[in-house]
């Protein structure tokens, strides 16, 4: 019978059968050929290539899901999703036999030092708005699942719709994890203007967004954020070394994708972050799915609205 509009081999497609993906190795050789041809053209000693430590496929695939807004009765959009849709969709996991993951068990896994189901998926909520306090909260402290908060420093606190400092305290003392969404939340066109303007500015402009959010989430609600995910998913090839740099492992941004243990974190996971709104019910994959982004795919920096 179908769930939420959503039959079984829907799920089944949602969690495909284990399989192994060549992409890596593809990258892995093609680094290699070019090595070869570098050597070749020159008599200079060449380094020898790194080694990229092969991690078998377990079969886990987790699915990342992102969410923002939430509302009992005003229309859904990109951003909003029901409330009650939501708490469907949580039954719906529950019902499938799907694990809930915290962030620190999906890094561990991610690491090797810890087994997770099969089927696990990832609760996230980007920018802070408040009505994942006044509307999600009690859904998630109702299935007991754990989630992660992205948040960005300006809209912390920042009145309005926005989250306050004590729900989020309140959240953080129930097992929330923070990663961190930057100071300003800046689109594309404003990354693509800092970048425009020379190599320091766009340094300086990187440092603060990445590393200032970081600071002020840890020293403002005394955790640990090692996580980032980009605003609007939109990266450049420079913000991974700063982000490694100020101490991240893990980046989101939101492309197509889903998360395997066989995919290294340094060499081209693109994983999906389901969106609300178009992985549990089936919808259509947009590039808008949030994705943990690795090293070489800053090469095709990924653009979304
Ligand atoms: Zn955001």
């Amino acid at each position: 019978m179908p769930i939420l509009g959503l039959s079984k081999s829907t799920m089944h497609a949602y969690f495909p059968a284990p399989m192994i993906k060549l992409t890596l190795l593809f990258g892995f050789l093609a680094s290699i050929g070019l090595w070869a041809q570098d050597g070749a053209a020159s008599d200079v000693p060449v380094v020898p290539p790194l080694e990229v430590p092969v991690i078998p496929d377990d079969g886990v695939r987790v699915a990342v899901l992102g969410y923002h807004d939430f509302s009992a009765n005003l229309p859904e959009t990109a951003m909003r999703i029901r409330t009650s849709k939501f708490r469907k969709q949580m039954e719906t996991i529950r019902q499938l036999g799907i694990t809930v993951i915290s962030l620190a068990d999906f890094v561990a896994w991610k690491k090797g030092d810890k087994k997770i189901p099969d089927q696990s998926l990832l609760l996230t909520f980007d920018d802070g708005w408040k009505s994942v306090y006044t509307d999600a909260l009690p859904v998630l402290r109702e299935f007991n699942y754990p989630y992660t908060l992205y948040l960005y420093k300006n809209y912390v606190d920042g009145g309005g719709k926005a989250l306050t400092i004590p729900m989020i305290q309140q959240m953080v003392k129930e097992g929330a994890t923070l990663g961190s969404h930057s100071i300003s939340h800046p689109y594309p066109l404003t990354v693509k203007k800092f970048r425009n303007k020379g190599e320091d500015a766009y340094d300086a402009f990187l440092r603060k967004e990445m590393g200032e959010s970081k600071r002020f989430l840890e020293a403002k609600f005394a955790t640990k954020v090692t996580t980032y995910a980009y605003p609007g998913g939109y990266f450049t090839p420079e913000m991974l070394p700063i982000g490694k740099e100020f101490g991240y492992t893990h980046f989101f941004t939101v492309l197509p994708g889903k998360v395997k243990r066989s995919t290294p974190d340094e060499s081209g996971g693109r994983h999906r972050r389901y969106r609300a709104n178009h992985s549990l019910s089936g919808g259509s994959r947009t590039g808008r799915d949030h994705q943990l982004a690795t090293p070489r795919h800053f090469r095709q920096p990924q653009e979304c609205r």
